[in-house]
């Protein structure tokens, strides 16, 4: 067999992120019986540190789907949206479609309410809109990572909440990365994965599942069997997975979150991107003609977003800078396709991406801007 050569890049893109040494190496623990008393030695200090991470305690079930983030949305969507049910989509980029796109496929009454690429929500027209469709169910996402904004994820559920309705959270690229507050947050349920802010290879959508959508889910029907949210609650109670879960993941999964909440420190970890944030705005504002294209108190601590000078095409971007970067080590993120397509459309500038997700530190981040300049300039 020949064996072809794969390069050790060092991923800067939005997920998959930046995988450590030892994390991976924690895949090569034994595997085991997933019905077995071995399980619960790994599934019960996962449960605990991923409530650990999302600020909750026995308020919110956490469940682990094979699968990947969607996974989890498309149950939250199969299992808490009843028949005659409307759920509002609201969309601030590409992930908020993708929400209303699970709930349209799934034969679901939904609308999708979108803001401006690069905005957050705006209450007032969602108020406006909740009060015209009166929706039982809202989706929204926290962190738009094609775009790099955050939402105020509580602002949101509140007013969600004030209207009646079920707020349903996709936080898949922030879990791991920033505080979340999730008993005070007012979300139903949240979902998030394993590839993105907590730096392991993707293999898990993971749900946090309330009391209340606990026991809508066992007034829905036709859940289907992967998104039944009774029966992964079932599991859950018992440490396990629904089905036969990646037993690697499971290892690193434990390792990582032990890693994360006994050495590293939950609040170091959030200060660390942070931190990354303001690095990449101050390397911004050095850099004549590019710009951030997430607005002030909306910018995500997981990934940057960069406008760039007018006349940059997707090309250049595409061919020139990323397969630059290629070259030293790196794989860069040339902006969200379908963002940039748009935006060369209508003749606006274009934007890229810098994700600093997971276990990416701020030097590894010095280093990686300090190369991105370098091929910027070229342009
Ligand atoms: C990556 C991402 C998803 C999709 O997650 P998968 O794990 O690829 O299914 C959904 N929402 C957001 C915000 C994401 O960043």
């Amino acid at each position: 067999m020949s064996k072809p050569t794969f390069a050790p890049l060092k991923l800067f893109i939005t997920g998959p992120t930046y995988i450590r040494q030892d994390v991976k190496e924690a895949a090569l623990l034994p595997e085991f019986g997933h019905r077995d008393a071995e399980n619960d030695l790994r599934c019960v200090p996962i449960r605990e540190n991923l409530r650990k991470l999302a600020g909750c305690g026995d308020d919110f079930e956490p469940i682990l789907c094979l699968g990947s983030g969607s996974t989890a949305m498309e149950t939250s969507v199969r299992s808490l949206v009843a028949d005659g049910e409307t759920i509002l989509n609201v969309s601030v980029g590409a992930f908020g479609d993708l929400y209303y796109n699970l709930a349209a496929s799934n034969g679901k009454k939904c609308e999708n309410l979108k803001f401006d690429y690069g905005t957050a929500v705006d209450l007032n027209v969602l108020e406006d809109k909740l009060k015209e469709l009166k929706p039982e169910v809202v989706s929204f996402t926290h962190n738009e990572t094609s775009t790099g904004v955050v939402n105020d994820m509580k602002a949101v559920c509140g007013l969600v909440r004030r209207h009646g309705a079920m707020p349903l959270v996709d936080g898949v690229s922030i879990y791991g990365g920033a505080p979340l507050d999730l008993s005070d947050s007012g979300a139903a349920m949240y979902s998030t994965a394993t590839q993105k802010s907590l730096g392991l290879p993707a293999g898990f959508g993971i749900g946090f599942v309330s009391k209340e959508a606990e026991e809508k889910a066992e007034r829905v029907t036709n859940k289907g069997h992967h998104h039944d949210l009774t029966k992964h609650l079932d599991k859950a109670r018992k440490n396990q997975t629904l089905t036969t879960p990646n037993t690697c993941l499971i290892n690193q999964m434990w390792y990582q979150l032990d890693r994360i909440v006994n050495e590293e420190g939950i609040e170091n970890r959030f200060a660390r991107h942070a931190a990354m944030r303001g690095q990449v705005e101050k390397w911004v504002a050095g850099l004549d003609g590019f710009d951030m294209f997430a607005p002030e108190g909306y910018r995500s601590p997981t990934v940057s977003t960069v406008l760039c000078p007018e006349g940059v095409t997707v090309a250049q971007l595409k061919n020139g800078v990323k397969e630059a970067l290629r070259g030293e080590g790196y794989l860069m993120d040339p902006g969200y396709g379908k963002l940039n397509a748009a935006l060369e459309g209508a003749g606006r500038r274009l934007v890229f991406r810098v994700g600093h997700m997971g276990d990416i530190t701020p030097d590894m981040l010095a280093a990686y801007l300090g190369k991105l300049e370098e091929a910027l300039r070229k342009l």
